[in-house]
């Protein structure tokens, strides 16, 4: 086995471990819950889950989806994300190489799925995960990016949508946009710099839009229906991760031909 194919490997199947391990945080975090202890247990009957059941998706397939104890159905999203994980990291590893981008790629896509994620369950995002994620990327710029950028990009962030939420506010009289949502693109901003919140902003309010709206009128739910924002802003933010070069040097040929 050459180097990359084990790189690629080792971190797919380290994916899956950490996936597991994120399925704890999204039902934990939200509700307040140690994410350390006590070890995974049924939150039906209590029971401890053994490590044989504790298998990033082998287990899950194998009880077919059921605690071994009780039945209570365990949810699609356990294998999900640790399926998710595991391809994302095997995927980041086959792009990056065994880089220190690969170490910054694998921490922001996981924090992305697990506050999308979380988001997409209790519909909001917590600063226990966002906070310390700005923190994280300042670090990161400082350590192989463009530590000016980043601050900017966090403080950008932040200060963008607050001034949208606000004048939305006072237009409206009601909220349009959840703290959690200035954090996490403050948090974008400080792992991607400044230069990627337009981008970003653009592509999570049109797709995120598109998608409302579609969902608003399949469901036949009232306008007032909360539709959490975390997951557009970032799937947008892994696009400009990813493809952020490319995206502006695609810009730069529509603008100046
Ligand atoms: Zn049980």
């Amino acid at each position: 086995m050459d180097v990359e194919t084990f790189v690629i490997s080792i971190s797919g199947l380290l994916g899956l471990m950490v996936g597991s391990f994120s399925n704890v945080c999204v039902y934990r975090i939200p509700r307040g819950e140690s994410i350390a202890f006590p070890g995974s247990h049924c939150p039906n009957c209590n029971h401890d889950i053994a490590w044989y059941d504790n298998i990033p998706l082998l287990s899950w397939l194998i009880l077919k989806g059921k605690c071994r104890h009780c039945s209570l159905a365990i949810s699609a999203r356990y294998p999900f994300l640790e399926m998710l994980m595991g391809i994302s990291w095997a995927l980041l590893a086959w792009k990056f190489g065994p880089t220190s981008m690969l170490l910054e790629a694998i921490v922001l896509v996981s924090l992305l799925w697990i506050l999308s994620l979380i988001d997409y369950e209790t519909g909001y995002l917590p600063d226990i995960l966002t906070l310390p994620g700005v923190l994280i990327g300042i670090l990161f710029a400082w350590w192989i990016g463009d530590i000016e950028s980043s601050l900017l990009g966090a403080v950008l962030g932040y200060g963008v949508f607050w001034l949208v939420a606000t004048l939305f506010f006072l237009v409206t009289k009601k909220e349009g946009m959840g703290q959690g949502d200035f954090k996490l693109l403050a948090m974008l901003g400080a792992f991607m710099g400044w230069q990627a919140l337009p981008f970003i902003v653009f592509t999570s309010s049109l797709v995120g839009a598109v998608v409302g709206l579609a969902y608003l009128k399949l469901s036949k739910q009232g306008k007032d229906t909360e539709i959490p924002f975390g997951p557009y802003l970032a799937m947008a933010g892994m696009l400009w991760f990813l493809w952020g070069h490319e995206i502006l040097s695609s810009y730069r040929s529509l603008l100046f031909p």
